[in-house]
């Protein structure tokens, strides 16, 4: 039996590594290195497009719960990317190519997956088939799905520079951990009021790319470009990603805005702009970002840019294991049926390969419990709901504790519990 997966991604290349390991051939389709997207720089397998974070590992983080379940499911994406790890306080970044080159040995080292390098133009719903094509779904595959699932969706999203580290003045930045907790892994770059007027007044009357029936409604709040958050007031970005608090400068001073970069790679000769995702034309990035003093002269290794993202309506056609209601040998995983992220890009992948070789083994469906994140994802890609949008790991979607917690982070902590101790019971009970 040979199950093609289409899309080497992060929910593609999870899926066909976990059906191999089930013993399946697999094909796997991927049209990079033949037709690019507008945003991948690579043809390599599993390239992350955006940020090099993974988020938090924390266990009173939703990011972090999601974490530890997917360890618990046996993630080969998650190992690559504790393997490929960069310094990043309490998050999980990684050196995007080293990230990319660990999965590429993994998938090449399993003599049952095949990587075959075209655009699959069209579903056929009789074979087996994994849909793992993402938001940037090439065009002709969008129309093919569109005939088939009804209208696609979309939103748009942003994708923030990247600077070369020799550019950088150090002379007007300074490497350090919000008050001082954790390790100095954030480079800092603070700007007095008179430079953070300046900036932001430049930011929000800078010139943005056109983009056809944009509308700013369609703006995934979790992604939103710097310039449009600039443009809700004057100290929004001063309460989100240029928050000054705790990060004083070496000398003792109290910045009034702090731009923070993340290395980029284990080199430490990249960095990228953290938050700094933008719809502004290069020109305009080089200039206004030029305006933060640590970046007057910084080199940009890739400029921001914005683009449609597309996801079907998939409560209309998905079950909860990421399978197709009318074929129930096609699944529909990753970014394209709704879930939002990396890291949630990779579960749903996991859950559909699982799904998929027990369906194909007459073992039953398994879907992890509601009180994980996992699970929670499965729920809202097959639960109707008036406005479908994509979603992302938080403690929102899980059910409300049994007993109240007071304390913030004890009740965060509390959900970690309580679903890792429900999916370990699933897993047991399932013999999995
Ligand atoms: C520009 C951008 C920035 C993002 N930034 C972040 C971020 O910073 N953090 C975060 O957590 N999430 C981010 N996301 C959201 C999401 O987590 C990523 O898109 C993630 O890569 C989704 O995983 P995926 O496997 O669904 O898709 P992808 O990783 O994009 O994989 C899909 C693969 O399918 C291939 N493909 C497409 N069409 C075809 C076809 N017809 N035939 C064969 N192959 C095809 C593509 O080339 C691609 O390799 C971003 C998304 C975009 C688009």
């Amino acid at each position: 039996m040979r199950i093609k997966v289409i899309g080497g991604g992060l929910a593609g290349c999870e899926a066909a590594y976990r059906l191999a390991s089930d013993g399946y051939d697999v094909a796997l389709y991927e049209m990079r290195g033949k037709v690019n997207t507008p945003c991948h720089s690579t043809d390599s397998l599993a390239e992350l497009v955006c940020s090099n974070s993974l988020k938090s590992v924390s266990d009173d983080t939703a990011s972090g719960m999601l974490k530890k379940e997917l360890e618990m499911l046996g993630s080969m994406m998650l190992q690559c990317a504790y393997e490929t790890a960069v310094p990043a306080g309490g998050a999980l970044a990684v050196d995007r190519i080293a990230f990319s080159r660990a999965v590429e040995e993994r998938i090449g080292s399993m003599s049952n997956i095949e990587i075959i390098r075209q655009e699959v133009k069209e579903i056929d719903f009789t074979e087996p088939t994994i849909i793992a094509t993402g938001p940037l779904t090439s065009a002709a595959l969008h129309e093919d799905m569109s005939l088939r699932f009804g209208c696609a969706l979309h939103f748009y999203d942003a994708v923030a520079p990247i600077v070369d580290a020799a550019s950088i003045d150090y002379d007007k930045a300074y490497f350090g951990a919000r008050y001082d907790r954790g390790d100095a892994d954030y480079l800092n770059c603070p700007m007095n009021k008179e430079e953070y007027l300046q900036f932001y007044r430049a930011l929000i009357g800078a010139d943005r790319v056109k983009l056809h029936s944009f509308e700013s409604d369609e703006i995934f709040e979790g992604c939103m470009p710097v310039e449009v958050m600039a443009s809700r007031g004057e100290d929004t970005l001063r309460f989100g990603p240029l928050r000054p608090v705790g990060l004083r400068t070496p000398d003792g001073g109290k910045p009034y805005a702090v731009v923070q970069l993340r290395k980029e790679n284990l080199a430490g000769d990249a960095y990228n702009i953290v938050g700094f995702q933008t719809n502004l034309t290069f020109g305009e990035q080089k200039r206004v970002f030029g305006m933060i003093p640590a970046l007057k002269d910084a080199e940009y290794l890739r400029y921001g840019v914005m683009h449609r993202n597309t996801y079907i309506n998939a409560p209309d056609v998905l079950a909860s294991d990421f399978s197709l209601k009318e074929a129930p040998l096609v699944f529909v995983v990753g970014q394209l049926s709704g879930v939002e992220g990396y890291v949630e890009s990779i579960a749903s992948g996991l859950i559909g390969a699982i799904n998929m070789s027990a369906k194909l083994s007459g073992r039953s469906a398994v879907v992890p419990p509601p009180t994980t994140i996992t699970g929670a994802l499965c729920n809202h890609v097959s639960t109707r709901s008036g406005n479908y949008q994509p979603m992302n790991a938080n403690f929102g979607i899980l059910p409300p504790l049994a007993d109240k917690v007071r304390d913030k982070k004890e009740r965060k902590r509390a959900y970690t519990l309580r679903g890792i101790a429900d999916l370990s019971a699933c897993l047991k009970d399932m013999n999995l």
